[in-house]
């Protein structure tokens, strides 16, 4: 049977979950302050990351935690303001990541992003979108031969307990595979199955296109106008105000603003992080993380794109873009990046909960009300997964992959 939704939203998952809905048949409004995937999903590093099967835990080695204290790097930066207010939900998420929890929470990612590839392939087809995206993979880079050894042999336990594809480089055939690396480095380890999109927010707007050519309608609205109706939900928008059975909030970063208005509490935080674009010289041929500099350098259609590492911050707090300039100093030595293309970086919020899982389901005190947000550092990656389980669960039928370790009932 055909319902209606409205899902407010229109970042990766929101886009995904709405086009999940109208490609079923059901009467779908896609509502947003700005048009599809113009925030986080726009700024990433656009790799749909099929071998991130671990979730990004809190770092726990005590150098790196001596280097964030002191607020070096690029990887790392923090609003000392900010700290009192976020230090409950970062103590809890820091405690999540003991290696037992960490293991215990990896297996429940591992089930959705093992849909990644599989999820986006049928989309990007849908969409028309196969010039955004390349099937080549990323490169970790590593300086020195220790770090090179450690990051090969972890990479080879994940690949073996998860059926992953990835290749070691010595110096030499790093030299050989990127050619414009202007400093030997001691080698790479090659991910083989992510694939690599030149420009995010260009992939969510087709996704968008195909929602409309499925009868979807995106709407430019205030999501926190959201009002239950007796029929079920009212937003307004710019059109006037849009009803449906069903919403399904998926507002990213800007979840909570929602949530709270409706008396859920829970533990989100954000990791801000940074891009800039770069031209005139020449960069990586696919995206490469530099693991000791805490960057990654994507080649896009706009330049050669440096994303930094994660700010702990108020979602909306004026940007401090200290890390792309730390980030920019250690770039510049591996590749000739000499014009920066925008004027300012782009600034961005990763939509994290403190037990690294996404939340995906029924809101637990409001019918017909849906949550489809914190998927942290790879969004962009599980929107097509998160955004099936969600129409499915809304059908009541069986679902893609067990639904409960993402449920929101499970913060009490
Ligand atoms: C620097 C950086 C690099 C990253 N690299 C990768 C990567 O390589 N691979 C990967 O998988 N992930 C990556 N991520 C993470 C990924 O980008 C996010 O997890 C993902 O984009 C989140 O998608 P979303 O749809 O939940 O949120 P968003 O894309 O932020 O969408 C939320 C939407 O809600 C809208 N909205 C907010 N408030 C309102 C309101 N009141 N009314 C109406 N609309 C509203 C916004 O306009 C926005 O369009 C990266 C993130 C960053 C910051």
């Amino acid at each position: 049977m055909t319902t209606s939704v409205l899902v407010l939203g229109a970042g990766m998952v929101g886009t995904c979950t709405a086009l999940h809905l109208a490609l079923r048949g059901h009467r779908v409004t896609l509502v947003d302050r700005k048009g599809p995937g113009q925030e986080t999903s726009y700024g990433n590093a656009g790799i749909i990351q099929r071998e991130a099967v671990q979730p990004y835990a809190f770092p726990r080695e005590p150098d790196v935690l001596a280097k964030m204290l002191l607020g070096q790097g690029a990887a790392l930066h923090y609003h000392w303001g900010a700290l009192p207010a976020l230090a409950p939900r970062l103590l809890r998420y820091w405690c999540n990541s003991h290696p037992e929890r960490h293991a215990a929470a990896t297996r429940h990612y591992a089930r959705l992003i093992e849909h990644a590839l599989s999820e986006h392939e049928p989309l990007i087809r849908a969409a028309g979108a196969e010039d955004l995206v390349r099937q080549v993979g990323y490169r970790v880079v590593y300086r020195d031969a220790r770090a090179l050894q450690q990051g090969a042999d972890e990479a080879r336990a994940v690949a073996q307990a998860y059926g992953l594809r990835h290749a070691v480089l010595d110096a030499q055939a790093l030299a050989q595979a990127e050619p414009a690396l202007r400093m030997p480095l001691a080698g790479a380890v090659h991910w083989l199955d992510p694939w690599v999109v030149s420009d995010p927010g260009e992939l969510v707007q087709r996704y968008a296109q195909a929602l409309e050519r499925a009868g979807g309608v995106i709407a430019q609205g205030d999501a926190t106008t959201l009002r239950a109706t007796a029929r079920g939900w009212a937003v307004r928008t710019q059109a006037g105000e849009v009803d449906a059975e069903h919403a399904v909030v998926a507002l990213g970063p800007w979840s909570e603003t929602l949530t709270r208005r409706f008396g859920y509490r829970l533990p989100l935080f954000v990791k801000r992080g940074y891009h800039r674009h770069y031209r005139g010289g020449e960069g990586p041929r696919i995206p490469l993380l530099d693991e000791a500099g805490g960057y990654v350098l994507a080649p896009m259609r706009r330049g050669v794109r440096l994303t930094t590492g994660a700010e702990f911050a108020f979602v909306d707090a004026p940007p401090t873009p200290v890390q792309v300039d730390r980030a920019y100093a250690q770039a510049r030595r591996l590749f000739d990046l000499p014009e920066p293309v925008e004027a300012q970086p782009w600034m961005g919020a990763r939509p994290c909960t403190v037990d690294m899982l996404p939340v995906i389901g029924p809101a637990p005190r409001h019918a017909r009300l849906w949550f489809n947000f914190g998927h942290a550092h790879q969004g962009f990656t599980l929107g097509p997964v998160s955004g099936r389980l969600m129409a499915e669960l809304i059908e009541g039928g069986p679902t893609v992959v067990d639904p409960a370790p993402y449920a929101p009932t499970r913060f009490g």
